[in-house]
């Protein structure tokens, strides 16, 4: 039994002996519980900022606090509307009082800018660092022109000058068969409306839109487009060129300079367009040619029918078919409102049915060829919408659409010969357009 208590102090001995290597794991796997443990979290911690980072919220919110930063340099734009004026545009702008003022001062000593219209095209250009923000403007005069201020650093006042656009000019060629009506056809083809409606005004002269245009009728025209940087159509300019051709027979016009920065239409033999009185007194455009083969609604094409009608929408726009005189403008009866024109010792014309008369337009009065005297209306014996057109000669009413007037400008001599000139660089022009066109 003495073996026993010797042998349990030698195992006690050899047991101490080991703690120490118990307690050294123990301290080693103690540190590296911990440092794992500290390392999970760490990875954790930046997978957190990860995903709150990816969060929607958050970016838009950062998004937002960039945004509101203020940029150094930012511009508005501003198009004037009804009932404007420069002082409330102005106004809009975040700036100080004694600044608006001074914006205010430059834009009225400008001669350009007496008059504000409506969709006149402002833009300011503020640099933030300063209290006095606004570091140039531009105000728009029209479509290609534009007033620049730009601040002069010296006195701190806006200097302006009038600077043009950068359009470029392009040609354009179009050609159609007239389906239905010449202001539909044109319209599919791109043309704009203007082009249209001035396209109308130079053959109102010699075509009657209402009965001289028929189905598969058709036209030619070359005419200006200002386009931008862009690549937009910003503008177009003027016809160069037209065909209209009616039942086979071309009625062309060319434009043409005669002297500086005067210029018309000719025909290929050097006649003017223009003539004394015009066929159609309204802007043919939108005419339909239905119209004319229908009976007049109340009177009918019966020899006391010596006119000529013309059904519009009301309101539409009646000019005076040639200079003249205004002998009535008042209440005619069956006519309703209307309107005599005295145009020389030969020719009279009389419009009625008119729903209001043109401004100015009274009993007396001089009128231009084109001037606006009155508006499509129903008035007196008329069951819709139309405009009556006579044409008196020599006391006698004459049937308007068989009328061949003589022109009023013939060009002659050297004028003939550059004309001719004109004319030939017109024909390749086209003959070129034509070529690109397949
Ligand atoms: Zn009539």
């Amino acid at each position: 039994m003495f073996f026993r208590p010797k042998m349990k102090s030698s195992r006690i001995t050899r047991l101490k002996e080991y703690s120490i290597f118990f307690w050294l794991i123990l301290i080693t796997l103690f540190g590296v519980i911990i440092s794992t443990i500290y390392k999970n979290s760490e990875i954790e911690k930046s997978h957190k900022i990860k995903s709150s980072l990816s969060n929607i919220y958050l970016k838009k919110t950062l998004k937002e606090i960039t945004n509101n930063l203020e940029p150094r340099y930012t511009t508005k734009k501003y198009i004037s509307q009804t009932g404007d004026t420069y002082e409330i545009i102005i106004n809009k702008l975040d700036v100080s009082k004694e600044e608006k003022k001074l914006l205010l001062k430059s834009i009225l000593k400008e001669r350009t800018l007496k008059i504000l219209r409506v969709n006149q095209m402002f833009e300011f250009k503020f640099d933030n660092l300063y209290s006095k923000k606004v570091m140039q403007f531009k105000i728009q005069t029209d479509k290609k022109n534009e007033v620049l201020f730009s601040k002069n650093s010296a006195n701190g006042e806006f200097n302006s000058r009038n600077i043009k656009k950068n359009f470029k000019k392009n040609l354009v060629y179009k050609e159609t068969i007239i389906e239905n009506s010449l202001y539909n056809s044109a319209i599919n083809l791109g043309i704009k409306a203007n082009v249209i409606l001035e396209f109308a005004r130079l053959y109102g002269f010699q075509v009657d839109f209402q009965r001289d245009i028929w189905k598969n009728d058709s036209f030619q025209i070359i005419y200006e487009e200002f386009i931008n940087e862009d690549n937009n159509v910003v503008d177009t300019g003027e016809i160069i060129f037209a065909n209209l051709n009616l039942q086979d027979t071309d009625l062309q016009l060319y434009k043409y300079e005669y002297e500086e920065n005067k210029i018309d239409y000719f025909d290929e033999n050097g006649k003017s367009i223009r003539k004394t009185l015009m066929k159609t007194p309204i802007n043919g455009a939108r005419l339909s040619s239905s119209y004319g083969k229908r009976k007049h609604p109340i009177l009918g094409y019966t020899k006391m029918h010596t006119g000529t009608d013309f059904a519009a929408p009301k309101g539409t726009p009646i000019m005076a078919s040639g200079d003249g005189k205004i002998t009535k403008a008042g209440w005619c009866g069956g006519g309703g409102n209307c309107v005599k024109i005295k145009h020389n010792s030969t020719y009279q014309t009389v419009y009625a049915h008119m729903s209001k008369f043109g401004r100015g337009i009274k009993k007396g009065a001089r009128v231009k060829q084109g001037q606006i005297i009155g508006y499509v209306g129903s008035t007196g014996l008329s069951t819709g919408p139309h405009l009556h057109y006579e044409v008196i000669e020599n006391g006698k009413k004459i049937n308007s659409q068989k009328l061949k007037l003589p022109s009023g400008k013939v060009l002659k001599g050297e004028e003939r010969k550059r004309f001719e000139v004109s004319k030939i660089k017109i024909d390749v022009l086209k003959s070129n357009l034509i070529s690109k066109l397949n």
